[in-house]
């Protein structure tokens, strides 16, 4: 592979560079017109603009990226996370064009993206479900009926749903037939795939997901877990590894089930098992991602092994030289996602020019961002400006850590998650690790950002004040009134 084609923007594209550059693999940029100057658009050897920025006429025009890519003769195309990456008919046409799609074959990202295929390919596994349909179903009575059997709460999940969209709690009987209209309707315009089923709604959660590595000659290796518990709207905003609860022996068991879900597709490439933990530690098959994951540095820092560096090893057709056994857990590693977009404000995007821009540095502090001052947010795109990863020797130190590195990450013109991530790190919930998929909704009210003072803006307030205090002193008046003064 001499020439490696980006079909991504920010941060992801950026990281994936970074990793050709050192493996000498010259890359090819791809943009839109209104990231022009975007950094990844001038760390790459070549950038190429592909349409105006709405995502449809660029970032997604595969067409145009692949034209792209043999005007340049490129060899490969990596795509990132979101957009083009679980889009079969683009890894298809990729390869007709004889470039190399680095993720897995066509067929596994298709029974993959679909929940109901992915739940039909790994049946035969023995990989325990969440208790539900594994079917479509359409018909409102039948479900109705169903659902009663199942116990309520149910969730009416779209089998083409992700990031977290696609989902409907019904609480109860009464407003089951009004849901699942909306919820058809919603998946058919959302994802163009109207198809739903049921699934028992697991009350206390945790959502835990194993990385797994496969190559083209079937060995397949699992590199431990990343817990993603906290979650608002069913997209992760803090993500661990490795988990705060995983006994050993559940994380090997969790592990090798994962592999198993992976042989089911016949998986190649880096791909991410997701499942659902109940208190009991009992835990259920989820889903698969075929794509690398937008938290999977802080598996990369805990076992120090080069994601997207593996990724192209297994699309050259290399042989893994990861053995199971060589993979170790070391320290513990946490990501906070950084967005633009107001805590105070129901989250809602900034929008603005970021005026100032300074990263946190130092030993096991990771900033995977895209952005620099001067830049402004695009309304287009996923409002994320960066990753925060820390890493520490426990779970404690790398809390600490990443509470250091949000107090010294200046981001000034647009709002930030940061307050927020500053919120849940303190959290006694979050540092004692007995918190569920509803830890936001149960904790977090705006309000309580305005209390937290910044621990660097305490201590200059108490230096402040001491300085003030001893200035105070030596600038002392005496009494020119009293007898004391020509004296
Ligand atoms: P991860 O599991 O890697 O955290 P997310 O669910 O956060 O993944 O999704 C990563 C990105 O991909 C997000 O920008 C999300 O909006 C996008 N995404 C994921 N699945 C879909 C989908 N089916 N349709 C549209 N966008 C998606
Ligand atoms: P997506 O494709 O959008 O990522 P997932 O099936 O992975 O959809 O679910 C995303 C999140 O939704 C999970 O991490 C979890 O918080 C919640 N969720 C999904 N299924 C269930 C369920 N059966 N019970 C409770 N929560 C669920
Ligand atoms: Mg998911």
């Amino acid at each position: 592979m001499k020439k490696l084609l980006i079909a991504n923007r920010g941060e992801i594209a950026l990281r994936i560079m970074r990793t050709a550059h050192e493996m000498g693999i010259k890359t090819v940029a791809i943009f839109s017109e209104i990231d022009r100057n975007a950094p990844h658009v001038r760390f790459a050897d070549e950038a190429v603009c592909v349409g105006p920025s709405p995502s449809n006429q660029s970032y997604l025009n595969g067409q145009r990226i692949i034209e792209v890519a043999r005007e340049l003769n490129v060899d490969a195309i990596h795509p990132g996370y979101g957009f083009l990456s679980e889009n079969a008919s683009f890894a298809r046409d990729v390869e007709s064009a004889g470039i190399t799609f680095v993720g897995p074959s066509p067929f596994s990202i298709e029974i993959m993206g679909s929940k109901l295929a992915a739940k039909a390919a790994v049946k035969e596994y023995d990989i325990p479900m969440v208790p539900g349909l594994d079917s479509a179903i359409n018909d409102v009575a039948e479900a109705k009926a169903i659902a009663r059997k199942i116990g309520f709460p149910v969730l009416i999940k779209a089998s083409a749903g992700g990031g977290g969209k696609g989902m409907r709690i019904v609480e109860d009987e009464a407003s089951f037939e009004e849901q699942m209209q909306r919820a058809i309707s919603e998946a058919t315009s959302a994802f163009g795939d109207g198809s739903v089923f049921l699934e028992k709604y697991i009350a206390s959660p945790r959502h835990i997901e194993i990385q797994v590595l496969a190559d083209q000659h079937g060995n397949a290796v699992h590199l431990f877990e990343r817990e993603c518990s906290v979650q608002r709207r069913h997209q992760k905003v803090v993500e661990e590894a490795p988990s705060s609860i995983l006994p050993p022996r559940i994380r090997e068991k969790m592990g090798q089930d994962a592999i198993k879900v992976a042989k089911a597709c016949n998986y190649r490439g880096a791909g991410t098992v997701e499942f659902l933990v109940d208190s009991s530690l009992n835990y259920y098959f989820l889903e698969m991602n075929t794509r690398l994951q937008v938290e999977h540095p802080v598996t990369e820092m805990i076992s120090g092994v080069d994601l997207v560096e593996q990724q192209i090893r297994i699309a050259l057709g290399e042989p893994l030289r990861l053995s199971q056994e060589s993979l170790a857990i070391s320290g513990h590693a946490i990501e906070l996602r950084v967005y633009a977009e107001d805590p105070q404000n129901n989250f809602l995007p900034s929008i603005g020019t970021i005026s100032c821009y300074k990263r946190p540095k130092g030993p096991h502090i990771r900033v995977d961002d895209g952005y620099d001052a001067g830049m402004a947010i695009p309304i287009y795109y996923d409002p994320m400006i960066a990753k925060l990863i820390t890493w520490g020797v426990n779970r404690d130190a790398a809390i600490q850590l990443m509470l250091e590195a949000i107090e010294q990450y200046e981001i000034e013109g647009v709002a930030t998650t940061l307050p927020f991530g500053r919120f849940v790190l303190e959290h006694e919930a979050f540092t004692s690790g007995q918190f569920d998929t509803h830890f936001v909704q149960k904790y977090f009210r705006p309000e309580k950002l305005q209390h937290t003072t910044p621990i660097g803006a305490e201590i200059a307030a108490k230096i402040a004040v001491k300085l003030y205090c001893d200035y105070q002193r030596k600038l002392k008046v005496p009494d020119v009134s009293g007898p004391g003064w020509k004296r």
